[in-house]
């Protein structure tokens, strides 16, 4: 990426005299991560024409590059204010309406969890792996695993004992599991697409999807980071397997010729590579898809937003347990957390 984009951002906030948060507050993304766009991290491109349009650039200016594809994604931008949908947006809502408000309406900081940052470390990772098999540009795998990790370290929350995670034990981590994808899945098939990103339409509402992998013979492959092993029932009912569906078929005409999740469970034992075949989507899928998009974007967009406690991660480890019990008087606030 080039270096450019931090400083012209910095450049941009400081003609306006807006702060991080203020800047946070106008394009909908968290202080956190402004602040990461400012030491030098990389933006979506949903969020670098969130910003463009905020501050009066084109992107591709802002992003300090020419891109084709931005340029493409900033004209469908325009003709519509409404935000775009993605899998992560759908299944926030759906997991705790209360948990999607804090995360994308009131736009909350939330710490990093160590959790999320060895799966995305991991994934910055295994882009780079891939990127070098299909014979793209790549950067050093674990150079990318490190420089995630650092651009997550300042946001690391301390743990119940106030104890920081160590961030290079969490890059250890993340370079073993692409280790392991090295050698036991990226050798079993011919990756064509990296970081495929997508947009579709379903119910009249737009949405964004990014494919880890097409593969040389039309499957989807879908790279995810588990303590645990899926079901049966997590494949076959999977709402994400049936979005990359639609979003294939409408782009490329065809639905996809066959969709594969590639696991790397982190048992305490070491890192298991599985990969797990997804069922073809049926018209059943996908008319279940949409009338869920239909009513959940419906819910959000009129403001109908509460607590769920019985969702089936609970509020344990949920990061707006605090603002929750004030808004909602739902979830358990921290102190009284730790006590029970
Ligand atoms: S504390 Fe529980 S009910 Fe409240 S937002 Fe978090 S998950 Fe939802």
């Amino acid at each position: 990426m080039p270096a450019a984009f931090g400083q012209t951002l910095q450049t941009l906030m400081k003609q306006n005299g807006w702060s991080p948060a203020d800047l946070a507050k106008r394009t909908g993304l968290s202080t956190a991560t402004i602040t990461r766009y400012l030491r030098g991290g990389k933006p979506s491109a949903d969020s670098l024409l969130r910003l463009s349009r905020t501050l009066g650039i084109d992107p591709w200016t802002l992003y300090g590059a020419p891109s084709a594809r931005l340029a493409a994604l900033a004209e469908e931008w325009s003709d519509d204010d409404r935000p775009r949908w993605s899998y992560s947006k759908l299944a926030d809502y759906l997991r705790c309406p209360a948990f999607y408000y804090f995360r994308h309406v009131a736009a909350l900081e939330v710490p990093s969890d160590p959790d999320a940052v060895i799966g995305s470390a991991a994934h910055a990772g295994i882009e780079q792996v891939l990127r070098a098999r299909a014979g793209m540009d790549a950067e050093d795998p674990q150079a990318a695993v490190i420089g995630r990790v650092q651009e997550e370290a300042p946001y690391l929350a301390p743990d119940d004992e106030g104890n920081l995670p160590d961030p290079e034990a969490l890059a250890r981590e993340s370079w073993q599991i692409v280790q392991v994808y090295q050698d036991q899945i990226a050798t079993t098939f011919e990756p064509v697409a990296v970081e495929q990103r997508m947009e579709a339409t379903i119910a009249g509402v737009r949405v964004t999807c990014v494919l880890d992998v097409i593969d040389s013979e039309g499957r989807i492959r879908d790279t995810k980071t588990s303590k645990r092993k899926p079901t049966q029932t997590d494949l076959d009912e999977n709402l994400q397997a049936t979005m990359y569906d639609i979003a294939f078929t409408q782009n490329y005409g065809q639905p996809p010729k066959g969709m594969v999740f590639d696991y790397l469970l982190r048992r305490k034992s070491g890192i298991e590579a599985m990969s797990f075949p997804v069922r073809e989507r049926t018209d059943a899928d996908r008319n279940r898809l949409t009338r869920i998009v239909e009513e959940v974007v419906q819910a959000a967009e009129s403001g109908r937003f509460y607590p769920n406690p019985l969702n089936k991660y609970g509020c344990g480890r949920c990061p707006f347990r605090d603002a929750c019990y004030e808004e909602f008087g739902g979830g358990l606030p921290a102190k009284e957390q730790a006590i029970a």
